[in-house]
């Protein structure tokens, strides 16, 4: 029965005899529990109550059982559960239409997947076909999945492990002016040099060889490092020269959290395939996938895709999309996070850079933040090593938690990367925590 299943003590036992957790040493992990969450907060096994200033893994953008997206996910299961992919549906449809409608450009097509690296992967995919070439260049400091070719083109140490360089992946420096790879000392000069860098990558690759440039339009896990002005359109016109295909990974960045529908909007471009999932339905169920231009359609118009999922739309995780894109069009959600950004976090965050020497530098925008922690401002050494943790970085972790706050970290960083319907007095809230937590570990 649901008492016994949903017992604190028992979920955490039967957890640690029979649940394989991801990316964890096994025996060395003490899982939280979580008993009940609502809006901003969660609750653990003590009824102890927490904020998220995380979102989960950055997925819960409508904050936790939002009441429309609740019902839209009973209503749909008490009508129809489940459906093979290959007929129509009335949810399926309806997401694809609404997501279509926000997508840039011409980006009308959509095919659903489960989550964002099998996106990632079916981007690719059909970009080496649609080109006929192989190779695909993603950035260092890029989150872009666990499968195969996804944690291959994945910059980020996750990499490590599994990379076996068989997919035809090549990695680039995108642009970070704080820790610059091009001794750049400004803006202009960061996106100049990560251009004519990225230009000389294909250029060295053999333009003819290369199917797709993937970015994460903002690079999320990484690092929130927005890209210079100018930046985007750069890598557009690369693309454009030599007929690559320019994929904008959207999974974290898309569906309001940096304060637009899709952070490529902040560039003003339009890329020719969109990956996204988390926010699009706040991750009530899972679901990914890529939007996809007419270009790229019609290449499969009248030839077969070769590519599909048991689970591709849903039907309970396309109606929880339809609530979720419904309730951000009523409420002007995404407004509501450029807001948040900047009236509150931003300017909070800067205010703790002022008073903290830990705090390197405060970058981000809309409901989309990290704070670079150093040991030396001067020198910029990282709080933790790249790819590793410290004991300092634990102890911000910890004062937060004992604090009633979860953050998101990630090695040297911290991300506020709240619900974007936070409101401005939990987000004061947030700050006021981090605040204490950086002095109590001072
Ligand atoms: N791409 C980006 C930018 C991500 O942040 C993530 C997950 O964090 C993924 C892809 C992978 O998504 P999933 O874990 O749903 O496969």
């Amino acid at each position: 029965d649901l008492a016994t299943t949903y017992d604190a003590a028992r979920a955490y036992e039967l957890d640690r005899a029979h649940v394989f957790h991801s990316w964890s040493a096994q025996a060395e992990i003490t899982p939280m529990v979580v008993t009940r969450a609502e809006g901003s907060h969660v609750w653990d096994a003590n009824d102890t109550r927490y904020l998220d200033f995380g979102s989960q893994l950055v997925f819960t953008n409508l904050g936790h059982q939002h009441p429309r997206i609740v019902a839209a996910i009973q209503e749909q299961a008490a009508h129809l559960c489940t459906i093979a992919p290959a007929v129509a549906n009335g949810a399926r449809s309806e997401a694809a239409r609404l997501i279509a409608s926000h997508t840039p450009g011409d980006l009308d097509h959509v095919f659903f997947t489960n989550g964002g690296a099998d996106a990632n992967e079916h981007a690719v995919r059909m970009a080496r076909l649609h080109t006929g070439r192989h190779k695909v260049l993603t950035t260092y400091r890029s989150y872009h999945g666990g499968t195969h070719l996804a944690v291959n083109m994945t910059g980020d140490p996750r990499r490590w492990a599994s990379d076996h360089g068989s997919t035809g992946t090549v990695h680039f420096f995108g642009p970070f002016l704080y820790r610059s790879a091009f001794h750049a000392t400004t803006e202009a000069e960061e996106c100049q040099r990560a251009l004519e860098h990225l230009d000389q990558v294909v250029a060295l690759e053999g333009p003819a060889t290369v199917a797709a440039i993937v970015l994460e339009a903002i690079p999320g896990t990484a690092g929130i490092m927005v890209p210079p002005p100018g930046y985007l359109a750069g890598v557009r016109e690369i693309c454009d020269r030599h007929g690559i295909v320019l994929i904008a990974d959207e999974v974290m960045s898309g569906f309001g959290r940096a304060g637009r529908w899709f952070a490529v909007e902040h560039g003003g471009i339009t890329p020719d395939l969109i990956t996204f999932a988390k926010g699009v339905n706040s991750g009530y169920v899972p679901l990914g996938g890529v939007a996809i231009s007419d270009e790229i359609y019609s290449t499969f118009a009248h030839r077969t895709y070769p590519g599909g999922l048991t689970y591709s739309g849903h039907p309970l995780a396309c109606a929880a999309a339809v609530a979720t894109i419904r309730t951000m069009e009523d409420e002007d959600v995404v407004g509501r996070a450029a807001r948040l950004g900047e009236d509150v976090l931003g300017p909070g965050l800067r205010a703790l850079a002022e008073k903290h020497d830990r705090i390197g530098e405060v970058r981000g925008t809309g409901a989309f933040w990290a704070l670079e922690l150093v040991s030396d401002r001067a020198t910029r050494e990282p709080l933790a090593p790249y790819g590793g943790s410290s004991p300092a970085m634990a102890a911000v972790v910890k004062a937060c938690q004992e604090r009633g706050m979860l953050p998101f970290a990630n090695y040297n960083r911290i991300h506020v990367v709240p619900p974007l319907t936070t409101t401005e007095d939990e987000a004061r809230e947030g700050l006021a925590i981090l605040d204490a937590a950086l002095d109590a570990t001072a």
